[in-house]
């Protein structure tokens, strides 16, 4: 369905709650298939998104995210800002025309694996976003459970993209933090029920 500004703002208000709370244990996911930073890049940026959005008035969706994804690409940082950042640089563009979910997440997506250079079975956070945007192309109910499940296969992947791909093999057995901070992400705009 499509996305209300109100709805968006309330999603990335729960993502940022959620974030806050799960700081410390995306870093730990970093930590022993990176360089374990990965929640407290996330937090600077979306306490950045916090306070840019919570009492100000945004004329569409569009507006909302571009201002979102210049937070997240000037505060975020390492590999995984420029990322966010471009996935709501391009919701951002889409929702000039459609706040749909399956047009947003699609359009998320395509910015990701252009600007990561990178594609499903990688182990990266692609691998949430690309079965993410296959379950709403196809017009299916996508529940937390299924993201869930998306998380968690990037554990028995092997890294080629990415800090995780120094260590080859050995990146095998571990989430990926960027699969989980998206899980998050994802779960929180099902729960907005757009
Ligand atoms: P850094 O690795 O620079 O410290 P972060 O720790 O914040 O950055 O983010 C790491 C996450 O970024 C990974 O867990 C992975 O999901 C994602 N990532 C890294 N490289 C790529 C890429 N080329 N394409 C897609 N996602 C990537
Ligand atoms: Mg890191
Ligand atoms: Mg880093």
């Amino acid at each position: 369905m499509a996305l209300t500004v109100e709805q968006a703002k309330t999603w990335l208000e729960d993502f940022y709650t959620e974030i806050e709370a799960q700081k410390q244990y995306l870093s730990d996911l970093d930590t022993p298939i990176g360089d374990g930073d990965h929640g407290n890049n996330m937090a600077r940026g979306m306490t950045a998104v916090h306070e840019d959005i919570s009492d100000a008035d945004f004329a569409s969706v569009s507006d909302l995210f571009k201002k979102v994804a210049m937070d997240l690409i000037s505060k975020v940082g390492g590999a995984s800002g420029p990322l966010y950042g471009t996935a709501f640089l391009e919701m951002s563009k889409t929702a000039a025309g459609s706040t749909e979910l399956k047009d947003l997440v699609s359009a998320a997506l395509a910015g990701i694996e252009k600007r990561g250079k990178a594609t499903t079975n990688e182990k990266t956070m692609i691998d949430v976003w690309s079965p993410m945007a296959e379950k709403l192309n196809s017009d299916e109910a996508v529940s937390e459970a299924d993201i869930d499940q998306f998380v968690e296969s990037t554990k028995d992947m092997v890294a080629t993209k990415g800090r995780a791909s120094y260590l080859g093999e050995r990146s095998v057995g571990h989430i990926d933090p960027g699969a989980m901070s998206s899980g998050y992400l994802l779960k929180a705009l099902v729960k907005v029920g757009a």
